[in-house]
């Protein structure tokens, strides 16, 4: 189609932020930091590559995700513990922080709860910012590698998706049938993954993870928690996902607990606080 006389001046206006998040409430990292000091480790797992492992965080404590062999991404679902219909909002997440989080960014959950399950409070990977080719880490936007995706691709079936370890892991956590507990798995937070959008195309890319053994993500658990996390058959996502050819190395998940008064002060946050009315008048 043949441009308008006044593309240019169209192409020129600003544009706005769609979410200003200026008006969120700002989490206290400061008494997160002081209760975390004092905190002790209560559990510790390790999710072996290529699968998927559940484990509970209780509201007000912490969880590492660690890179305790090399670099591995993670695709990471949240979901309030007695209430499995409240779960993590990839796209909400996104649209208040940006396309990758970032220390003091919050995991928002689903409508209509709409409120922090979870806080990052320590990221070593932090310095990496943005690179040269617009590739950031932690990203909320490449959903979950899926086996669905993958047929209509290759024509083959593959197990080992992310979306396929975190079905079995829910089903094993939940005793439930795989087909009920895929139903559960939803749009990931991609821990230590390194991801963009194409320059020319805007297709979403990636890169090897710059993580290295040792690197970890911690979060702040804002609600009581449910988590189910799936070590990538893409190992550090530097090549392809969806097979067995790339390097994969195992997750290690620790919790830790604060003793009692920590954060006294400190509040779990309440469900969303809009009327539900969608009325009329
Ligand atoms: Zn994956």
């Amino acid at each position: 189609m043949k441009a308008p006389k006044d593309a240019d001046a169209r192409r020129a206006i600003a544009p706005v932020i769609c979410y200003p998040n200026d008006n969120l409430r700002r989490p206290p990292l400061d008494t997160y930091r002081a209760a975390r000091d004092k905190a002790t480790e209560t559990n510790r797992i390790t999710i072996p590559p290529r699968e998927a492992r559940c484990f509970y965080v209780t509201a007000g404590s912490f969880f590492r995700i660690t890179c305790s062999e090399g670099a591995q991404v993670g695709d990471l679902n949240l979901f309030e513990a007695r209430n499995l219909e409240e779960h993590f909002y990839s796209g909400k997440t996104r649209a208040l922080h940006g396309s990758h989080i970032n220390v003091g960014d919050r995991l928002w959950s689903c409508l209509p709860y709409l409120r922090p399950m979870a806080t990052v409070l320590t990221d070593t990977l932090d310095w990496y910012g943005v690179d040269e080719h617009g590739g950031r880490v932690h990203d909320v936007i490449g959903t979950r590698c899926d086996p669905y995706t993958h047929h209509l691709l290759t024509g083959e079936d593959y197990h080992h998706t992310c979306h396929s370890n975190l079905t079995r892991a829910l089903a094993d956590h939940l005793d439930r049938p795989l087909s009920e507990a895929e139903s559960l798995v939803h749009d990931v937070l991609n821990v230590f993954m390194c991801t963009g959008f194409s320059q020319e195309t805007g297709q979403y890319f990636m890169k090897a993870s710059p993580a290295r053994k040792g690197d970890f993500i911690e979060f702040f658990a804002e609600i009581d928690l449910l988590c189910a996390l799936s070590a990538c058959p893409g190992g550090d996502c530097g090549a392809e996902h969806s097979s067995d050819s790339p390097q994969c190395h195992p997750l290690e998940v620790s919790v830790y607990a604060p003793p009692a008064g920590a954060l006294d002060g400190w509040y779990s946050p309440s469900h969303n606080r809009y009327s539900r009315r969608h009325s009329h008048d």
